[in-house]
């Protein structure tokens, strides 16, 4: 399908909202039956109409429409956040007694669910280190019932063989579930590859703009239905219709942003690459990057993050570079319209800090609309106030 058609088109029933070019936002909890019957059927099948908001929106049935045709994928769900998206996947294929084997260091509360949360249910998660298909596949278990990917991982960039690991684990009747938030599938097809069930945080490249928190999933019909039955409506955690308006909208500038972004990242990852003070860059499209060839191979794109090593022995060098920092700012999150920065070293103690240790230097570098000059200038003056200090 067109992507300007899906984006322009797919969905929108301009003639139901008075041929508005904007769709309404439906702000209703519920729908008004005047048949019995109709109402039956709505108890029957809460997907085969709209019958309370919690189930079925008409806002949220237009951006469903949208992402599940960008993913390629029969259908979708838009949840209130990517990690209920990451939470709805997942506990929807396994039960107590099964094992999932999930990339090694996958998104935090991913990690979370598979080391807290699903235990507490007998479910147990082992990691596998390396992206090949035979890592994944000495590490299957008889009762292995889930793969967790996430390529490229948002910290290192690790990149796993999707359409290797989706065939393998096919063969094994073993359930794919990819976190593809990096690349969205304007930069990667997980499903086009053999994965089940492609996740993205839509907070990120969908919306875009830094106002809203939103997850997808995307799968065959039959497995979306299976979440949309049970996990969707029971933990009750779908998009309410302002968040799904302000994601459509999101959606319009999707691929111009993300070619702005993939403009701009080169631009700055090269004067980053130069500069006396930055020992490596970490950019899964950079030639040097160790993973670069399977990167290539699967994705038609990548933008935005990428995680630089600082050249210091001086937690406080960190701390002067990241506090200097004009324009680029120090928050959570990525995807947006703004720069950002993240130190790894937020997350370390003084007393624990190693400068030895690579990781303790990094910093992860999100770049957003502006320019390459504007990033730069505030880059190249953070670095030298940082060193007078
Ligand atoms: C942000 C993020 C998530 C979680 O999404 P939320 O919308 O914040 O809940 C999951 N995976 C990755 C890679 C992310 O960056």
């Amino acid at each position: 399908m067109d992507l300007s058609y899906i984006i322009n088109e797919l969905g929108e029933e301009r003639e139901q909202y008075f041929n508005a070019m904007a769709p309404p936002i439906m702000q209703t909890s519920n729908f008004v039956f005047r048949k019995v019957d109709a109402l039956s059927k709505a108890f029957e099948d809460e997907m085969s109409g709209f019958l309370y908001s919690r189930g079925l929106n008409p806002t949220v049935e237009i951006l469903r429409k949208k992402l599940a045709a960008l993913d390629g994928a029969e259908d979708c769900l838009v949840l209130n956040s990517g990690a209920a998206a990451i939470f709805a996947a997942v506990v929807a294929n396994v039960k107590a007694g099964d094992h999932i084997l999930s990339v090694k260091k996958p998104y935090t509360w991913a990690e979370r669910l598979f080391s807290v949360l699903l235990p507490r249910f007998g479910v147990e998660t082992s990691y596998v280190e390396g992206g090949d298909a035979t890592d994944y596949a000495a590490a299957i278990r008889p009762n292995t019932r889930l793969i967790y990917l996430e390529t490229p991982n948002s910290w290192n960039f690790a990149i796993q063989d999707l359409k290797a690991i989706a065939e393998l684990a096919r063969s094994r009747g073993i359930l794919t579930v990819v976190d593809n938030s990096y690349c969205t599938p304007i930069y990667q097809q997980p499903i086009a590859l053999g994965i089940d069930l492609s996740i993205q945080s839509a907070t990120k490249y969908i919306g875009g703009h830094s106002d809203t928190v939103a997850g997808v999933i995307s799968g065959s019909g039959a497995l979306i239905r299976k979440i949309f039955d049970n996990e969707y409506l029971t933990v009750g955690s779908g998009i309410q219709p302002f968040n799904a308006w302000l994601l459509l909208r999101g959606l319009r500038t999707l691929p111009m942003r993300l070619e702005q972004v993939t403009q701009t990242t080169h631009q700055v990852l090269q004067y980053l690459k130069k500069h006396p003070k930055v020992e490596a860059c970490l950019f899964p499209l950079d030639p040097e990057f160790p993973d670069y060839e399977r990167a290539r191979k699967q994705m038609q794109g990548g933008c935005g993050l990428l995680t630089i090593v600082y050249k210091t022995d001086s937690r406080e060098e960190i701390i002067r570079f990241c506090e200097a920092l004009q324009h680029i700012y120090m928050a959570v999150s990525w995807g947006g319209h703004e720069s950002l920065i993240i130190p790894r070293c937020a997350g370390v103690s003084p007393a624990h800090f190693r400068a030895e240790k690579k990781e303790h230097r990094m910093l992860r570098l999100y770049v957003g609309q502006e320019s390459a000059d504007y990033l730069i200038a505030d880059l190249e003056q953070a670095f030298l106030a940082a060193a007078g200090g």
